[in-house]
C-alpha cells in the first residue's frame, strides 16, 4: 500500500503517519526527519538544506528528489510505504508519478488532514521535538510523560528552529503557494481522500483506518 499525507506543516502527518505505518507495517518516510539526521551528521546534504529550512522554505527539488529516490531504492519499501512530508511541489508529485509508473505502480491513497491555518499556528507553537529519535510532542495535546523529555529515548525535547514563530508563518505561506496545489492534483487522479485534521488525534486515525481499510 502507497500512502501520501497531505496537509499543512503541523496538521498532524507526521503523527498519523507513524500510526498508519505501525498499524499497516510499511515503513514511514519523513524527508524532514532525513534532512534532520543529515544536518545532525553534518553532511553535505544537511548543510544546504539547513540553510534553506530555517527560514521556512522548502529545500531545492532536486536535492529532495535524489534522496527519495534513494530511500525507494530500499528494501522495505517493497511492499509500500506512507510517505510524510514528501511530495510538496507539483514538480515531485510529477517526478514520483512517473518513478512509480516505470514499474506499472500508482500511489493508493493521498491523504489531506485539513486544519484553519489559525489552528496551525496555535499548535506549532506547541509543538516540541526530539531530535535523537523523531519523536513528536504537543505542551497541550499530546505531552509527554516528564516535561521536555521524550518518552522513548529520554532525550530533551526542543522547540525545532522551524517551529519558532516567525518561521511557521512563512512555512504556511509556503504551503498555500507551493503545496496545496497537490489536492488538486491528486483529485484528478481520483485517490484524494480529506479528513478532519481539528478532531482529536485518535479520532483522526479512525477515520483514516475506516479509509484505508
Ligand atoms: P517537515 O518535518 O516535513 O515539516 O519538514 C521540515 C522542513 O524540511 C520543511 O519546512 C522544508 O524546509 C524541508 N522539507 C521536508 N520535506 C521537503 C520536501 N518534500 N521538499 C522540500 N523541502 C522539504
Amino acid at each position: 500500500m502507497k500512502i501520501i499525507m497531505l496537509g499543512a506543516p503541523g496538521a498532524g502527518k507526521g503523527t498519523q503517519a507513524k500510526s498508519i505505518a505501525k498499524k499497516y507495517g510499511i515503513p514511514h518516510i519523513s524527508t524532514g526527519d532525513i534532512f534532520r539526521a543529515n544536518i545532525k551528521n553534518g553532511t553535505e546534504l544537511g548543510k544546504k538544506a539547513k540553510a534553506f529550512m530555517d527560514q521556512g522554505m522548502l529545500v531545492p527539488d532536486e536535492l529532495t528528489l535524489d534522496l527519495v529516490m534513494d530511500r525507494f531504492a530500499q528494501d522495505d519499501c517493497k511492499s509500500g510505504y506512507v510517505l510524510d512530508g514528501f511530495p510538496r511541489t507539483i514538480p515531485q508529485a510529477e517526478a514520483l508519478t512517473a518513478a512509480l509508473a516505470q514499474n506499472q505502480e500508482t500511489v493508493d491513497y493521498a491523504i489531506d488532514i485539513a486544519v484553519p491555518d489559525e489552528a496551525i499556528v496555535e499548535r506549532m507553537s506547541g509543538r516540541r521535538a526530539c531530535l535523537t529519535c523523531g519523536a513528536t510532542y504537543h505542551v497541550v495535546y499530546n505531552p509527554p510523560k516528564k516535561a521536555d523529555v521524550c518518552d522513548i529515548c529520554g532525550a530533551a525535547l526542543v522547540q525545532r528552529d522551524d517551529d519558532k514563530p516567525e518561521t511557521v508563518q512563512k512555512r504556511l505561506t509556503v504551503y498555500h503557494e507551493q503545496t496545496q496545489p497537490l489536492i488538486e492534483y491528486y483529485e484528478k487522479q481520483g485517490i484524494l481522500k480529506q479528513v478532519d485534521g481539528t478532531k482529536d488525534m485518535s479520532e483522526v486515525f479512525e477515520e483514516i483506518i475506516g479509509i484505508l481499510g
